[in-house]
């Protein structure tokens, strides 16, 4: 069987100016990467790491965020959560799914956690070319189904006892 690995808890991060904090007693249910042009212009970088929480396991703390909202292709709507003062996001909330709460596994205080390996490669077919996909990860080409999602889910808890 695999080695699975501790998620320190409580997990804390925040904001790159420190106005806007959080704390998560919980592991995230699930950590990915996403490739997408959306991701790629909002993280300013290659790709975007997402970690997501029941949202009743995360305290934020400090300022009150300013939202932005996003509608994505499939009418969903991303509300966004910003530091107000430094522009950082932070998390983000799905309107089809209330209790969860994504965090952007970039501003954990530690990211450098050997925990914190994204299972997952979403939108792979956008990615920057120089980047080559962790062997172990699975690279799915477009955006995951339902399916996919739930089968990524029991995997990551399978890894993360
Ligand atoms: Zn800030
Ligand atoms: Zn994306």
């Amino acid at each position: 069987m695999q080695n699975t690995k501790k998620i320190p808890l409580p997990l804390e991060g925040g904001c790159q100016c420190g106005s806007l904090r959080y704390k998560c007693t919980k592991g995230p249910e699930v950590c990915y990467a996403c490739h997408c042009k959306n991701c790629q212009k909002s993280a300013g970088s290659a790709f975007q790491i997402s970690a997501i929480f029941e949202k009743s396991s995360v305290t934020l703390s400090g300022v009150t965020p300013k939202e932005w909202t996003f509608e994505a292709d499939s009418g969903n709507k991303l509300v966004n959560l910003f530091c107000p003062e430094c522009g950082t996001k932070v998390a983000a909330k799905k309107s089809d799914k209330p209790d969860l709460l994504t965090i952007k596994a970039g501003t954990l205080d530690d990211s450098a956690l050997e925990w914190l390996d994204p299972i997952m490669h979403v939108w792979a077919s956008k990615k920057m070319n120089w980047f080559d996909l962790p062997k172990d990860s699975k690279a799915i080409d477009k955006q995951p189904e339902e399916s996919e999602m739930k089968e990524h889910i029991a995997l990551w808890k399978e890894r993360h006892e």
